[in-house]
């Protein structure tokens, strides 16, 4: 954590020196004729961009599984002369666009898979493939990337330095025993060769409207990580009690105090969950239970809250099956790290974002207690990752995310994919400018 804090430090500052000059000289704004042949472009692959997200969402693939999606990813970065890498963490693909004057590169992450859902939406585009649907909007993500491939391999002789579309696989967490997702990507040297200054991302958001943005200078999303309990007292027959020792009454004690942690164990104004999703125990209704079973997840935005509760949550646990003369079996595994938006970088392409969607169509949303593993490549290099509105305009409520019904305005595609271009570009111009063009390693 130290490292990291140091990292972040120099790195902000690096970003700082590099990215405010220009600002204050009020050039995060694009130059507006290459502002409008974005626009052009946007326009004329509006329908083929709606073509290729119903396409997806229509051929939904789990993670680790994203064949099909990647190859049609594939095959439109070559069409549009992209240098194509693919097996990249199982089903990754890359994709780089060199402009035509040196620079710096940035990447755009996009995640590729989706849930194990039933679709239940009813429209003619909806998943062919049965229990499999892009209920978290990946097929959206993947949709914007790409337009954005398409729309800036158009305008690459202005483009100062490389972009990086990096179309990620297993988002949603992998199938038993298998590696992948962002921690993979990243091991695989995706944020090498060339080395990526910065990361943007975006994650379709229901509860803003479409054509506007959500952002949160440092951390946006929490860490999550899991844990399985078990607790093992002594069957009995269920009317002598005094013979055994009652796993379930252990563990509602154990459950009751866990939540303690969270109410009186840490300071109140840093935000922690602690969920027991599944609890299963004892055989039948006139015996007492020898064995319960908890699974269960935290999510926290600090990483040293992160650190303290499976510590606390153990101590609560000994004491409780100590103090009934129990055993128990306690697992935790530490998943994704909280996600976190590099203040310097926000703050210098907040203006970029707002001059993409209008100024008032960019709002600071709260930090979600959801995870992401984009939270991964985040602590490697200054990200930006921000909500991007799909509730279509009357709509008072649209479907959450991860539901059998989510169906996001398509009307958010054109949107995200200006955003994008539009921080892209000035991220590149912005450091290029600085560094004389020299495309020389020196922010590393
Ligand atoms: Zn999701
Ligand atoms: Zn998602």
């Amino acid at each position: 954590m130290v490292s990291r804090m140091v990292k972040f430090i120099s790195w902000g500052l690096l970003i700082f020196i590099c990215l405010r000059p220009e600002l204050a000289a009020g050039q995060a704004a694009l130059n507006p004729k290459l502002v409008q042949a974005i626009d052009l472009e946007i326009e004329k692959n509006r329908a083929e961009m709606i073509k290729i997200r119903r396409f997806l969402h229509m051929n939904p693939e789990l993670g680790n599984r994203e064949l099909e999606t990647a190859k049609l990813i594939a095959s439109k970065l070559s069409s549009l002369g992209l240098e194509v890498k693919t097996g990249v963490a199982g089903t990754g693909v890359v994709g780089l666009l060199r402009g035509a004057l040196p620079g710096p590169t940035v990447a755009l992450r996009a995640d590729m898979d989706a849930l194990p859902i039933q679709e239940l939406n009813t429209f003619p585009y909806r998943s062919l493939n049965p229990g499999v649907m892009h209920a978290c909007g990946h097929d959206l993500h993947t949709t914007i990337a790409l337009g954005a491939a398409m729309v800036l391999s158009t305008v690459k002789d202005k483009i100062r330095g490389q972009v990086k579309f990096i179309f990620q696989p297993a988002e949603e967490g992998l199938p038993p025993g298998e590696e992948g997702g962002a921690a993979l990507m990243i091991k695989e040297g995706v944020l090498d060769n060339p080395p990526v200054r910065a990361i943007f991302a975006l994650h379709v958001w229901p509860e803003l409207e479409t054509g506007t943005a959500g952002y949160a200078s440092g951390y946006l999303m929490a860490s999550s990580d899991n844990f399985i309990l078990i607790v093992e007292g002594k069957s009995a027959h269920a009317a002598r009690p005094q013979e055994g020792i009652d796993a379930v009454v252990l563990a509602a004690e154990v459950i009751t105090n866990l939540q303690t942690i969270i109410s009186r164990a840490l300071d109140p104004v840093e935000p922690a969950v602690l969920t027991i999703g599944k609890i299963q125990g004892g055989t039948k209704a006139n015996i007492i239970a020898e064995k319960v079973e908890m699974e269960g997840t935290v999510r926290t935005l600090n990483e040293s809250v992160r650190e303290k509760i499976p510590v606390l949550m153990e101590n609560v646990i000994r004491g409780i099956t100590k103090s009934y003369g129990a055993s128990y079996s306690f697992r935790y595994e530490r998943g994704t790290p909280p996600l976190y938006n590099h203040p310097d970088l926000v703050q210098a392409m907040l203006p970029v974002l707002e001059g993409a969607l209008g100024p008032d169509r960019v709002v600071a949303v709260k930090p979600q207690m959801v995870a992401e593993d984009f939270a991964l490549l985040a602590e490697k290099v200054p990200a930006f990752m921000y909500l991007l509105g799909v509730k279509g305009p009357g709509q008072t409520s649209v479907a959450p995310l991860h539901s059998p019904y989510f169906n996001p305005d398509e009307r958010a595609i054109p949107v995200g994919i200006r955003a994008m271009c539009h921080l892209v570009l000035s991220a590149l111009e912005q450091q290029a400018a600085l560094k004389g063009t020299t495309g020389s390693d020196h922010l590393r």
